[in-house]
């Protein structure tokens, strides 16, 4: 039976051209520059947006700590694991974030997921935007509460899934984030903040797993850039921070409930102290002046490669081709989709990019909608103008080859 049954999908996955498979990547000084199978690229799919992960302080906090406090916690933080860098980063994060209380876990996908898994009861209804990360999506679906997808980006719909009547003893939680991971646009948290308020029992939880270390004053996030404050904030450590780990950010009450309840954190290992130091070294250089430095070069590049992106497009559409061309969305955030369409054509560009030097992954249904598939292009600021004039001309050449013929 086991063999049968997963023999069969893996079949299926690899008739539908999904087959998903692992590289060994290799960084060697910097995450701009990596190592496949003894090739050299240029990286254009890090998440590493400042280039935080090989920060000499980042290292030199690491190696500081790990000298004085060993490399692990030893525990759940119910038990030993809850060390004084821990709670530290948890003050330092509250206080930097403007919130009463942060909670660190492991990870944004344990964090959003043990958010839902607490926070939902039978009748409790999760009104999400539709494009929310998979790990807050697959915790709704599996949860006790009622799940509703309002449209991307989208207050009307939100609305009327606001209006839809509450069972009693019912809650709402609203679920968006600041910056889309496969889109790059931020949500209209404004908007969305201003709806959510005049409902009773309803609770605002915006991921901003994308915008925390790169938007806002200091680098505070998309909540700060927009003026809001959502009743629980996740921010995770594997993008901006070039680390991992995520904290949720939220009241003294709301911590108290997840210190008692909340099994991901219960009964899991605390990260290390070495982390935790890594990570608070982490936020008083996303919040200095380096950090303003990076975030300003990390916007050049962005608005350099936008603008000849879309000059090169333009130069294609003059072209003749009856073929529906690719194009760029609409985003100022590191994270710059380029919409191919197809999963082959798709598959195909990303390959020739690769011959000359370039990574960039394809990304595809079922993780995008049909006839979406993209290059997932991020921007750093550790990517010099050079390095984006490499990836313009050989995404030129692949263009031309791929929609010109
Ligand atoms: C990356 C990501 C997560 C998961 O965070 P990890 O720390 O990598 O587990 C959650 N939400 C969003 C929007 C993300 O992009």
């Amino acid at each position: 039976m086991w063999h049968t049954r997963i023999n069969t999908a893996l079949k299926e996955q690899k008739k539908r051209d999904r087959y998903r498979q692992q590289s060994v990547c290799t960084t060697n000084s910097s995450s701009v520059s990596i190592q496949v199978d003894q090739n050299h690229y240029f990286n254009f799919s890090s998440n590493d947006y400042l280039g935080l992960a090989h920060h000499p302080q980042m290292i030199a906090s690491a190696v500081d700590s790990a000298k004085a406090l060993g490399v692990g916690s030893g525990g759940s933080p119910h038990v030993t694991g809850y060390s004084a860098s821990l709670s530290g980063l948890e003050a330092k994060l509250a206080s930097w974030l403007g919130y009463e209380a942060a909670i660190v876990y492991p990870s944004g996908f344990t964090a959003n997921q043990a958010v839902i898994k607490l926070m939902i009861e039978q009748n409790d209804l999760m009104i999400a935007d539709r494009l929310s990360h998979a790990s807050l999506l697959e915790a709704a679906v599996f949860s006790k509460g009622r799940l509703f997808r309002f449209k991307h980006n989208d207050c009307q719909s939100l609305k009327s899934y606001l209006d839809k009547p509450l069972p009693e003893n019912a809650g709402r939680l609203v679920i968006t984030e600041g910056v889309f991971s496969m889109d790059g646009d931020h949500a209209p948290l404004k908007e969305i903040k201003a709806l959510t308020d005049q409902y009773d029992h309803t609770l605002l939880m915006i991921d901003d797993a994308h915008g925390i270390g790169i938007f806002g004053e200091g680098g505070r996030g998309s909540c700060d850039l927009y003026g809001i404050k959502p009743d629980i904030l996740v921010v995770t450590f594997g993008k901006a921070f070039g680390c991992s780990g995520a904290a949720l950010l939220l009241s003294e009450e709301l911590k108290a409930y997840f210190i008692q309840f909340s099994k991901p954190l219960i009964y899991s290992t605390a990260i290390s102290p070495m982390q935790a130091a890594i990570l608070d070294r982490g936020i008083d250089l996303i919040a200095s002046k380096e950090g303003d430095q990076k975030r300003a070069k990390l916007k050049e590049n962005i608005t350099y490669f936008r603008a000849k992106v879309e000059s090169l497009l333009q130069e294609v559409a003059q072209k003749d081709s009856n073929m529906t061309l690719p194009y760029l969305l609409a985003s100022q955030s590191p994270i710059q989709p380029l919409i191919i369409g197809s999963d082959q054509a798709a598959l195909e560009i990303s390959k020739k990019l690769r011959d000359n030097g370039i990574w960039v992954s394809a990304i595809r249904p079922p993780t995008v909608p049909p006839n979406t598939a993209r290059l997932r292009i991020t921007i750093t600021a550790e990517h010099s103008l050079i390095m984006i004039d490499t990836l313009i001309l050989a995404l030129q050449n692949a263009i031309y080859e791929q929609f010109l013929g």
